[in-house]
């Protein structure tokens, strides 16, 4: 009785069997969609507040099964997180994200910039660094064009190997981002000594702008901070007007949101880009 482990008791809890056995099929289907083509990339248009202009993208991973159900991001990303996948899923935005770079280029707007997210798991592969550069190189892509965005619980955990690694990138020219700054627990001194150029407040402190919740001191403070640390700053998730002009009044001059675009395939930010551009 003492060797029965973990496994046989779990199996014995008819309603985790049936949980545990469903994840096992959408891990494999997970795997069978990379291998499918059945992932591809969005791209939300990131603005200059001043100008109106857009000046990047983001691009977001999306799962289409082929009868045309979309499965959302926030439900196959911890998955694939939790079972290795996000690695192969990584490389394959990192391809589609240089591709839209080349196509940006070819339909005339070679100043656009493409950021990707990049998972702790891809960071902690022993050839992220090299493989990244020279998948940049291989389609002739401009480091300042290619942004890095990790998160902030990412950038510091084991703050020091990353750091060195997010260097090396900084060193290559790439833009580093810090994602869903604000939520995480960054200590001040590490957040100095990491070579990020950009940071991103997180959309439930931009959320609460227009709300008089005392929440917006906390933007504010994040605005500072970039600004001091000689960093921009980027707010994401602005769904308003009031917020997008509180941001541009307290010196936040680039913005996400649904206020300004949805995520759309790559044609549709094309055609955006040339009419906004005109
Ligand atoms: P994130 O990196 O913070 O990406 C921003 C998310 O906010 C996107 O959700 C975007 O569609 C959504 N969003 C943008 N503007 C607004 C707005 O005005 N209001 C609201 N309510 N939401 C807005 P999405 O595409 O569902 O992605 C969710 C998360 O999944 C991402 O959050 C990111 O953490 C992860 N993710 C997506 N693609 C990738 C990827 O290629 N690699 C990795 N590692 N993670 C990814
Ligand atoms: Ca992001
Ligand atoms: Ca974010
Ligand atoms: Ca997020």
């Amino acid at each position: 009785a003492q060797s029965r482990g973990a496994i046989e008791i779990l199996a014995y809890e008819p309603e985790l069997e049936a949980e545990t056995s469903q994840r096992f099929t959408r891990s494999r289907d997970l795997y069978r969609a990379l291998h499918g083509n059945e992932i591809s990339i969005e791209l939300q248009a990131q603005v200059d507040l001043r100008s109106g202009r857009i000046i990047g993208a983001e691009a977001l991973a999306r799962w289409t099964r082929p009868d045309g159900t979309r499965i959302p991001p926030g439900e196959f990303i911890p998955m694939a997180e939790a079972n290795g996948l996000i690695v192969p899923i990584g490389r394959q935005v990192l391809h589609l994200a240089c591709q839209a770079l080349e196509r940006l280029r070819a339909g005339g707007f070679p100043d656009i910039s493409v950021a990707v997210n990049v998972s702790p798991l891809q960071l902690g592969q022993r050839n992220f660094m090299q493989e990244f550069i020279a998948t940049a190189r291989d389609y002739r892509i401009s480091p300042e064009l290619l942004e890095v965005e990790i998160t902030e619980t990412a950038a510091m955990g084991d703050y020091e190997a990353k750091g060195q690694l997010l260097r090396g990138l900084r060193d290559a020219g790439f833009p580093i981002a810090i994602d869903d700054f604000g939520t995480g627990y960054s200590s001040l001194a590490h957040l100095r000594s990491m070579p990020a150029t950009t940071l991103k407040i997180d959309r439930h402190f931009v959320s609460e702008i227009s709300a008089n919740s005392g929440e917006h001191m906390i933007a504010d403070m994040i605005i500072g901070l970039g600004r001091g640390l000689d960093m921009q700053v980027l707010a994401e998730g602005v769904e308003s007007q009031e917020q997008a002009q509180w941001l541009l009044e307290h010196s936040c001059m680039q913005a996400q949101g649904y206020f300004f675009a949805r995520p759309e395939p790559l044609d549709a930010f094309i055609q955006r880009l040339s009419i906004v551009h005109a």
